[in-house]
């Protein structure tokens, strides 16, 4: 009995210690009421900037306040397919220029916005079929762990109400805060830190909320 818990113990501190350092990773454990910037880009409108601000202060009790609008950034500029701006530009653009008063910067555009998708992790192969994946339009980008993220509402019109299109508006944008707060895609169907997978219908079936596992991580 007593061989048995030497064993435990130290196992029981290992299993702590890595516990914190999974929980260290978490943008939400440092100092401060975490708060957050939406910078809007163009000609967003003002009801979709309110209903980002609302969604996040209320989704995850962060403090938000809305920058001065500024244009597109002309670095983030393609014609690779059709004119448009591509999103890791923007977030690093976005990652550049974030005030001394906030911790993060959600970007909002009205204008397409795009990424390259490779077949693996470490970006060596474009996805198949080539000609449409060096390019490929998306609804929003976020870093993991880093300090901005960027959402278009160009692609969530299509046939949806007034009200499903706002739902889509919010859901994303706080998928996209989650991944700058440390989380990466979940493989819980309704979770909201689902993965897309390049349509619109994976949003519009999320619970909208995180599932237990996500949660725990940032709280
Ligand atoms: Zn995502
Ligand atoms: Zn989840």
């Amino acid at each position: 009995m007593r061989k048995r818990l030497i064993w435990a113990i130290p196992l029981i501190g290992i299993a702590f210690f890595y516990a914190c350092q999974e929980k260290g990773k978490f943008k939400i454990w440092e100092s401060g009421p975490t708060k957050v910037g939406i910078q809007p880009f163009g000609k967003v409108g003002e009801d979709e900037i309110d209903s980002v601000k609302t969604a996040i202060e209320r989704f995850y009790d962060f403090e938000v306040v809305v920058l001065d609008r500024i244009d597109l950034p002309k670095m983030a500029y393609t014609e690779i397919r059709y004119p448009r701006y591509r999103a890791d530009s923007l977030v690093r653009y976005i990652s550049d220029h974030v005030p001394d008063s906030v911790d993060m910067v959600i970007g909002l555009t009205n204008k397409d916005i795009s990424v390259t998708k490779y077949q693996d992790a470490a970006k060596t192969k474009i996805k198949d079929p080539e000609w449409q994946y060096r390019d490929f339009g998306i609804f929003g980008l976020g870093r993991v762990g880093g300090d901005a993220c960027v959402v278009s509402t160009y692609r969530l019109h299509g046939n949806a109400s007034t009200k499903q299109y706002y739902k889509r508006l919010v859901r994303i944008s706080c998928h996209e805060v989650g991944h700058v707060l440390g989380l990466h895609h979940c493989p819980e169907k309704k979770c909201l830190m689902n993965d897309a997978n390049e349509t619109i219908s994976t949003i519009d079936k999320s619970s909208g909320e995180l599932c237990q596992k996500c949660w725990k991580k940032i709280h």
